[in-house]
């Protein structure tokens, strides 16, 4: 298990309180069979078994003294491979998320570039939704394909769509959904059954719905993924990622990957993500309940064009999203009647939604996706309307969120 020599051999899933030599066991989660709040507050958070430390440490350390040569006191020998703080969270993921393995990242592209260059070799093809993250697609479309990837973008909210695109070396099918920004779903156990039937492995990015309103997993996805710079993390505080596997087999070959790459979280980052999800579910209530009331306000606004949000009933997928999540998100995007200076002007007079890039805090921030988030799919399949302009809903006082819009559309 050298990390030096660069031989394989990884122990992230080393029970974090335990001092004793566990080799490369996983830790019991006691709380699988309690309910999402109380996995997200103790499960791999018990207290320290050394001080009884309710919040778990920050372990920011590189390496780990040794019990004689090979001998392991604790299972950890070097951050990169392992981390005990970092094993908190990546058990705390796995545990949200119901999958086999949790594994925490850098950031949520580190995390798309590992799995990758995982599930795929050069010469493979990736399907993509025809609207991903825009990060997402220069990823693949960019660096990847230098590599020898192939990918097609596919409008991926169109089951019959994706069933037509695959091709016998389609190794991943990547979904998105809610998609960023337009707000299209995508039927995951659908996609699954393709996937099933393929080669292929279906990776969830599950950034926009969060565990708690939707679990890929339970769907039949193999790979979930997080930018957990948004609602996992939920205060706009850090950068990280994360990757859920339904089979520790895979999990296995991504964690192989990740210590091979290096895209692992510090500590400290770790602890920032771990203590946010925490408070994940009385955030996203709060979320989708400001959301809700700010799609009623914005569909009888008279410069409003049209409102895209999973949760109105003319919503195309509206049917698929009532099914697989339990709410609809607190992300809303709508078209200005005016265009694209109507929709600039919208961004620059809000004050209480701050203009800004990212999402998933408790503060309402609100952009213009096509000139902001979106600059890198301009001119490309993916590039978004001119006049659309993209909330997050954060959770203050709904009149103070509405009386901002109000004026900001006056
Ligand atoms: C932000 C985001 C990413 C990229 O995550 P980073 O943490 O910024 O690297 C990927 N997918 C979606 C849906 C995102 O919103």
């Amino acid at each position: 298990m050298s990390e030096e020599s660069g031989r394989e051999g990884r122990c992230s899933a080393v029970p974090r309180n335990s001092l004793s030599q566990y080799g490369c066991l996983m830790s019991y989660d006691a709380y699988s069979d309690t309910g999402f709040n109380t996995r997200a507050i103790h499960s791999g958070q018990e207290p320290d078994a050394l001080t009884g430390a309710v919040a778990v440490p920050i372990y920011q350390t590189s390496t780990y003294k040794q019990d004689g040569v090979g001998g392991l006191r604790s299972g950890y020998e070097y951050s990169r491979s392992a981390n005990p703080t970092r094993t908190a969270l990546e058990e705390s993921l796995a545990a949200l998320e119901g999958g086999a393995r949790g594994l925490a990242f850098a950031s949520g592209l580190a995390a798309e570039d590992t799995v990758l260059r995982t599930l795929c070799k050069p010469g493979d093809h990736v399907l993509l939704p025809d609207d991903a993250y825009g990060g997402t697609f220069r990823l693949i479309a960019r660096v990847l394909t230098r590599w020898g990837l192939e990918y097609t973008p596919v409008a991926m909210h169109s089951a019959a769509a994706v069933a037509e695109a695959i091709r016998p070396n389609t190794t991943v099918i990547w979904v998105e959904t809610p998609t960023n920004p337009l707000l299209n779903i995508a039927d995951i156990a659908a996609l699954a059954e393709l996937a099933d039937q393929s080669r292929a492995k279906l990776v969830v990015d599950n950034t926009f719905a969060s565990p708690y309103l939707q679990q890929p997993i339970s769907l039949g996805a193999d790979v979930v993924l997080h930018s957990t710079t948004k609602y996992l993390g939920g205060h706009s505080d850090v950068v990280g990622g994360a990757v859920v596997t339904a089979e520790a087999g895979i999990g296995d070959e991504i964690a192989f990957h990740q210590n091979a790459m290096g895209a692992i979280s510090g500590p400290f980052d770790a602890w920032l993500v771990l203590r946010g999800i925490k408070t994940l579910g009385v955030r996203m209530d709060r979320h989708c309940q400001n959301a809700a009331a700010i799609v009623d306000f914005l569909t009888s606004h008279p410069a409003v064009g049209s409102v895209l949000y999973p949760g109105l009933p003319e919503h195309p997928n509206h049917e698929v999203a009532a099914r697989q999540m339990s709410q609809f998100g607190g992300m809303v995007s709508f078209r200005l009647r005016g265009g694209e200076d109507a929709a600039l002007k919208v961004c620059e007079l809000a004050r209480i939604f701050t203009l800004g890039e990212s999402l998933g805090g408790v503060e309402s921030l609100i952009e213009h996706p096509g000139r902001m988030t979106h600059m890198s799919v301009a001119g490309s399949p993916l590039e978004v309307p001119a006049d659309l302009v993209r909330l997050s809903v954060g959770i203050e006082n709904i009149e103070d969120l509405l009386a901002d819009l109000t004026a900001a559309l006056a």
